[in-house]
């Protein structure tokens, strides 16, 4: 069945900082790469949508997204915190980020597609229930988790997040919450240093990477962690934080992963769906390298749709 792509030009309004490693060209770059590679005809298409606020506010708090609306700035950008740019058209582009994954969610969930993945911005695994940071205003995964257990009635629901940075925000909201186990995989120590340690956690698995770690060694930690718990867990839905910033060309971490890894990645992920007819949402986190982000995504969708 062929892979459906989600994005929408709404994130064009989410202006960064000129030297932000998080801008528009992003999508551009996966677009171009995965059209040289002729995979872009190959995809179904679809333009997302804006976020329905009931969605946002089962990850969120409604004081934390008022505040996000008092703060945003009219003119220019203001800094939410260290890292995390936001301009006139933020939250718009936020919005729309978190509606095109419900919408590809609420796809999935009614069977139009097995595989689906949105190209968006900005990300969203570090937003926390009531905290935006580390480029994320609202946590994508969580709001798609969230709506997937309420409305779709999903009853297990596996959270794999493969980026360099741990997801603290995915785990905030979700931790200990036996309707999703949260996989996930991260340079350590590293950013966001908010360590959630897997003892604190009754649904969390826990891959931390040392600086420098490369193909052979995180593919033998994800076989021995991951797999496992996702065989016996049988999710009824997969949703994937799929971060491509652990890529050894990356400026914003120091894993060696190569493009393969990437591919590697899809096609153990779309193993482990194929075995029940399990959906698979992926939603772009990191990736800051243009040139490795493209390919790293190409190699990904490539594996995805491998079985
Ligand atoms: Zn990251």
């Amino acid at each position: 069945m062929p892979l459906a792509y989600y994005t929408s030009e709404e994130h064009f309004s989410h202006f960064t900082d000129e030297d932000h490693p998080e801008h528009a060209m992003r999508i551009m770059a996966i677009e171009q790469e995965l059209k040289s590679q002729g995979i872009w005809e190959q995809l179904i298409h679809v333009n997302g949508r804006s976020a329905d606020m009931p969605d946002i506010l089962r990850a969120h708090s409604k004081g934390y997204v008022e505040q996000l609306h008092l703060i945003q700035p009219k003119h220019g950008h203001i800094y939410v915190d260290e890292d995390t740019a936001m301009s006139p058209g933020s939250l718009n582009a936020a919005l729309w980020s978190a509606g095109s994954c419900t919408a590809a969610l609420d796809d999935l969930a009614k069977g139009e597609q097995s595989r689906a993945f949105v190209a968006t911005r900005p990300p969203g695994h570090h937003a926390e229930h009531r905290k935006a940071m580390g480029f994320c205003f609202l946590n994508n995964v969580a709001i798609s988790a969230l709506r997937a257990a309420d409305i779709h009635h999903f009853q297990r629901i596996a959270l794999l997040d493969f980026d360099a940075h741990q997801g603290n925000g995915t785990i905030d909201i979700l931790g200990n919450d036996q309707r999703f186990l949260i996989c996930s995989s991260f340079q350590h120590p590293f950013y966001p240093y908010t360590h959630y340690e897997q003892s604190k956690f009754n649904n969390l698995i826990n891959v931390p990477l040392e600086s420098g770690t490369g193909s052979a060694t995180f593919r033998a930690m994800i076989e021995e962690h991951w797999q496992p718990a996702l065989k016996s867990y049988a999710p009824e839905l997969i949703i994937v934080s799929a971060g491509f910033d652990g890529h050894k060309d990356d400026p914003m971490a120091e894993l060696n992963l190569l493009d393969s890894d990437y591919n590697w990645l899809g096609r153990m992920i779309d193993g482990i769906a194929a075995a029940r007819n399990t959906p698979v949402l992926s939603i772009l986190e990191g990736g800051y390298d243009l040139n490795a982000l493209g390919r790293s995504v190409a190699a990904y969708l490539t594996g995805l749709k491998s079985n």
